[in-house]
């Protein structure tokens, strides 16, 4: 076979006479051109007997030809694409074989990928010999991709439900991320990707599963800070990075990747109700860079693994309420039990003698006790139930602590003693005034006075002493008992907490009373703090209430310092907040509070804190992010900026000292801490 050009092929059979049939024909022919090029349908025609292959115009535009150039069935193979060439030629051969030819397949044009349908019917002699062939190519690549995107859609569609699936089936999100993640390198054809969680105790990254990279350098990155490489950038700003092209030495956070061979990369950051967990990224090492469809289906795997990691964390915390809840009702029916015994046996005693004898009056003050102890109790879930649905309403009054230091003695004083433990009163001179409610604030210390008496063996001492500190007044009430395990020292608060529950109920508690005691001097505007040095080293408890407005101005400042130094906290948690706030108001700073990163910055510009209190893990701009911008304005260059975490240690104070802060202070705030805040300001 040997060329023909197509053009003159057409001309030819349309050239010729010019009587009306003729150029009824050319119109036709000219017709027959356009709904081609319009088809974009071209045709060929081969004469086996002239060795004769004729392509029509349309043809050689689809292939990307210029229109006549010689064609054999071996120059237009060449055009095929490298990976469907094979399957072209054995359709071929077989449609010389009689079968029918109608395939689709990619041809490469000036290097761009082009889809075609062809479409032939070949003509044979009696003998099956070939005559000749006349076939039809369309371009199909619009119909084609639309088609190959939408089954991409699908599969996409049906990878996301599949993994969305599993998570929610897993309550082990970190033990699966491996298995899911090799299922979307798959689909998107990468070949290595980086699963980091947040490490709570170090306050950096943790590797937690990778791969595409050899086990030993996963395990020089097994720890990443925050701010390093890419992964560590992401967790620092919580913002996805994609990065193309990767080369070595081109960008320092990439240096770790691009030795992995890795030149497309894309990292997100893990976040749900906005808490940071962590990062999960991708690589190829085939291609320098992701399609937006490819990089929107790791954003989707991300939140899915966020949410599942947050739904985890959620049930455990719920799992946690409960099982509290559980032991409390145990410990409820338990306390609710003990004094019905002896009161059924005091009723039959009382029944069996009518009332009368010597062991009547002694019967009938056993049960008085027991029965006020049930309304003890009762009256404590009570209360609870009040304050946590809000009804609980203070009475207030211009009161002198001094004097509801007494009447809270005078309430606990018969306890104490029946547990033979001693009391020390250090009742200051000057009168302390506050407005509170008496009834609550009698309540607030005589529970701590009760705890003191419970949890200090017979012969022990305990101590209750007040004094003015700033604009608030200190009541302190300590012992020399059984002390608290520094771990449980911030949950004793909690509802139903207790250290050690057999403890609790031989003494008769629920793990209600400090709760209380937190929730009413809440509404007073005051806090409590316990500070104990461990078990078998006692307990001391700080109360902490505003001095009475009026009185407060009129004081002496704290010791030591010299002005009022201006403090800014840029706290999300209303509890640390006000806590925080209360311990520097007491040393007789002048305090402001942002509630996110932002505004935290802006109040820098007016305020010009001299101390700058900022929790690392604020929601939306994170406490790394504000304090390098605090730093980089003049009015903080020379601010002292303190890091409040919820993890301590060594690590963690180095971690943050490398992110520019000056000092690492770990929640709950404590005195202690504020006053080495403040003396490293002076
Ligand atoms: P309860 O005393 O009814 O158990 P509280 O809420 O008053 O409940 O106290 C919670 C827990 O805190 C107690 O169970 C106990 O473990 C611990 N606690 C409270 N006061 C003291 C104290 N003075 N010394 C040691 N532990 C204490």
């Amino acid at each position: 076979m040997t060329k023909a050009g197509g053009d003159a092929e057409e001309q030819n059979d349309a050239s010729g006479s010019a009587d009306s049939t003729t150029a009824e024909s050319w119109r036709q022919w000219e017709n027959f051109a356009r709904a081609q090029q319009l088809g974009q349908i071209g045709w060929w025609r081969l004469d086996v007997t002239r060795n004769v292959l004729t392509w029509s115009a349309e043809n050689y535009r689809i292939f990307g030809q210029p229109i006549g150039a010689p064609q054999t069935y071996e120059t237009f193979l060449e055009t095929v694409h490298p990976d469907d060439r094979a399957y072209v030629h054995e359709r071929w051969t077989a449609a010389l074989h009689g079968e029918p030819y109608d395939i689709e397949h990619r041809v490469l044009v000036d290097g761009r990928e082009k889809w075609v349908r062809e479409k032939a019917c070949l003509e044979f002699d009696a003998t099956g010999a070939l005559l000749g062939g006349f076939g039809v190519t369309q371009d199909i690549s619009e119909r084609k991709h639309a088609e190959i995107a939408l089954q991409w859609g699908v599969r996409r569609n049906e990878l996301l439900t599949r993994i969305a699936a599993r998570l929610l089936q897993s309550s082990d999100v970190q033990g699966v991320v491996e298995e899911l993640c090799a299922e979307v390198m798959q689909f998107l054809d990468c070949q290595a990707f980086f699963n980091y969680l947040v490490d709570e105790e170090g306050g950096c990254l943790r590797l937690n599963a990778c791969a595409g990279i050899p086990e030993d350098r996963a395990r020089e990155i097994e720890w990443l800070d925050y701010g390093v490489a890419i992964c560590g950038t992401v967790a620092r700003d919580r913002e996805r990075i994609v990065a193309d092209n990767i080369s070595v030495g081109a960008d320092p956070r990439t240096a770790i990747v691009a030795s992995c061979g890795i030149k497309a990369y894309c990292c997100h950051p893990l976040i749900a109700q906005g808490r940071l967990m962590g990062t999960l990224s991708f690589g190829a090492k085939t291609r320098p860079a992701f399609t937006d469809a490819e990089i929107e289906v790791m954003q989707a795997v991300s939140q899915l693994v966020s949410m599942a990691m947050a739904r985890l964390r959620m049930e455990q915390a719920l799992l946690e309420a409960d099982r509290r809840k559980d032991e409390f009702i145990a410990t409820l029916a338990h306390e609710l039990r003990n004094p019905l015994a002896p009161i059924r046996t005091g009723l039959l005693v009382l029944k069996r003698t009518g009332g009368q004898g010597p062991n009547a009056v002694r019967v009938q003050e056993m049960m008085e006790r027991q029965v006020d102890h049930i309304v003890r109790l009762v009256d404590d879930l009570l209360e609870v139930s009040r304050i946590r649905s809000g009804k609980i309403e203070l009475k207030r009054e211009r009161l002198d602590l001094r004097d509801l230091m007494d009447q809270a003695i005078e309430a606990s004083q018969q306890f104490l003693d029946a547990n033979g433990v001693s009391l020390t009163v250090v009742r200051p001179d000057e009168p302390l005034m506050i407005d509170g409610d008496p009834v609550r604030l009698v309540q607030v210390i005589a529970n701590l006075l009760s705890n003191a008496a419970k949890y200090t063996p017979s012969g022990g001492r305990a101590e209750i002493a007040a004094r003015r500190v700033g604009s608030q007044v200190e009541l302190t009430v300590a012992d020399n008992g059984v002390g608290i395990p520094t771990d449980m020292l911030p949950h004793v608060f909690d509802l139903f907490a207790q250290v050690d529950r057999t403890l609790g109920r031989a003494q008769g508690g629920l793990g209600i009373g400090l709760a209380l005691v937190r929730k009413l001097l809440r509404l007073h505007g005051g806090l409590v703090e316990a500070r104990s040095d461990g078990p078998g080293k006692g307990s001391t408890f700080v109360v902490r209430l505003p001095l009475a407005l009026g009185v407060a101005q009129g004081g002496p400042q704290p010791q030591g310092s010299r002005s009022a130094p201006r403090v800014l906290i840029i706290e999300d948690d209303d509890d640390a907040v006000h806590s925080l706030s209360m311990l520097l108001r007491a040393q007789g700073a002048n305090v402001r509070t942002a509630f996110d990163g932002k505004r935290g910055v802006e109040a820098v510009q007016d305020f010009h804190p001299e101390v700058v209190f900022i929790d690392l893990g604020l929601a939306g701009m994170d406490g790394y992010e504000a304090a390098r911008r605090i730093r980089a304005m003049p009015e903080g260059r020379d601010t002292i900026i303190v890091a409040l975490t919820r993890w301590g240690g060594e690590t963690a104070r180095e971690h943050v000292k490398k992110a520019g802060f000056d000092l690492h202070i770990a929640k709950p705030t404590s005195m202690g801490d504020i006053e080495r805040v403040l003396d490293f300001r002076r």
